[in-house]
């Protein structure tokens, strides 16, 4: 196997179990090595620090084993039972919840690899060369560790790196092909979208969220910015909101929610969804809302956009807290990776400062248990949210 030898001392972090090795900790690469292929990598001295997937980047090698073991099929076939078994044990899998990530990268001790199932489908989206590689032996693994699931649906075009040298990047079904798209979130229905939707077609990382939403909803008027396929909107429509109003860029954003609360509530809802952007649709709401949720998408994709990210939060928040009804309740989110949980404290800090009013923090919120921190990889750490009551 080839060989990837580090320079002095830059074994530490290997070593404390972070499973990325950067391109300039590389001291020399004995023997041939293409992008996506399994490699060996070891310290100047010549310990075996772990194998992992060689990259051509800046993360040049993630590791998958920090133990000599063989990525072969009775590998993934670990990796991947354990990952079920740990959702199932938590009671995750319900037949009122079917979906949930199964496969969080890092969190599971699998960089580069993400899979979130919905019902009897498994969607796979690989960010490295090296998951690409391997994907139909995941696809056949993830058939035989997962019981419930029957079609496995390749979705990585978006994800894998732009310049790698990949013959076939289809987004296609590895097997089987569902009859429906429909899956169950706590007891509510949604049409997923993993064709056309983004990422791999919902949201699967904010439900606690969603779930806590519920209990702040009842006699509110709702407003759910960002709204995508609606996930807030329809629990909040069972929580016992008096109104719900979602709003997304996105026209058919706006048909994916139109169609979840259908799915749910039939067509007497009290819901309304708008095309608008956010910014001009905050411009001017009055104090028509008592119950706003802000969950952009991640401002800050890389560390030179932190500054504006910042900006960004602070100017989105701020136009809430001016107009949210005195008693409201704001849940606010970021999931910019890089944009750290106190940044964006801060950031909603000076959003209320700027208001004057007075503001409680009632709730800090996180990812779920489906998308685990790896306790070595706190990189992995990426959804921040607050509940904020506004007098
Ligand atoms: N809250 C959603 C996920 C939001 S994803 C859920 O629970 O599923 C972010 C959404 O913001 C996307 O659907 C995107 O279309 C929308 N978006 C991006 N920029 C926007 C803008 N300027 N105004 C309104 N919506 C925007």
């Amino acid at each position: 196997m080839t060989q990837i030898y580090l320079k002095p001392k830059k074994e530490e972090s290997l070593l404390r179990q972070h499973p990325w090795v950067f391109s300039g900790a590389i001291h020399h690469i004995d023997g041939a090595v293409q992008e996506g292929q399994v490699v060996q990598v070891l310290a100047s001295d010549g310990t075996l620090l772990g194998v992992g997937h060689y990259q051509i980047g800046s993360i040049a090698v993630r590791i998958l084993s920090f133990e000599d073991e063989q990525i072969d099929a009775s590998f993934w076939s670990a990796r991947i039972s354990e990952a079920y078994r740990m959702r199932r044990q938590i009671g995750l899998i319900r037949t009122d919840n079917d979906t949930y990530r199964l496969i969080h990268g890092e969190g599971d001790f699998l960089p580069g690899l993400v899979v979130d199932v919905y019902a009897d489908t498994a969607v796979i989206q690989a960010h490295s060369v090296g998951m690409h590689l391997v994907r139909h032996t995941i696809a056949q693994t993830i058939i035989e560790c997962v019981p419930e699931v029957h079609n496995i649906y390749y979705k990585s075009d978006g994800t894998l790196p732009h310049k790698a040298p990949i013959d076939d990047r289809t987004d296609q079904y590895l097997i089987g092909q569902p009859t429906s798209c429909l899956a169950t979130e706590n007891g509510l229905k949604f049409h997923i979208d993993w064709l056309r939707g983004q990422k791999t077609g919902f949201f699967v990382d904010q439900r606690e969220n969603r779930s806590l939403l519920e209990h702040y909803a009842a006699g509110r008027d709702v407003l759910n910015m960002f709204c995508y396929t609606g996930g807030f909107s329809v629990y909040a429509l069972r929580g016992g909101a008096r109104l719900v109003h979602s709003v997304d860029s996105s026209a058919k954003a706006v048909e994916y929610v139109h169609r979840n609360v259908m799915l749910n509530f039939g067509n007497d809802a009290p819901h309304e969804a708008f095309a608008q952007d956010a910014f001009d649709f905050l411009s001017d709401i009055k104090n028509k809302y008592d119950l706003i949720i802000l969950d952009p998408p991640a401002f800050a994709k890389h560390r030179d956009a932190v500054r504006n990210a910042l900006q960004g939060y602070k100017r989105l928040n701020a136009r809430a807290f001016e107009q949210i009804r005195p008693g409201g309740v704001l849940f606010t989110f970021s999931c910019s990776q890089a944009v750290d949980r106190e940044m964006f404290r801060l950031a909603v800090f000076s959003a209320a400062s700027m208001s004057g009013r007075r503001v409680r923090i009632l709730h800090q919120l996180t990812q779920p248990q489906d998308h685990p921190v790896n306790i070595y990889h706190p990189e992995g750490e990426y959804l921040k949210g607050l509940v904020l009551q506004v007098e």
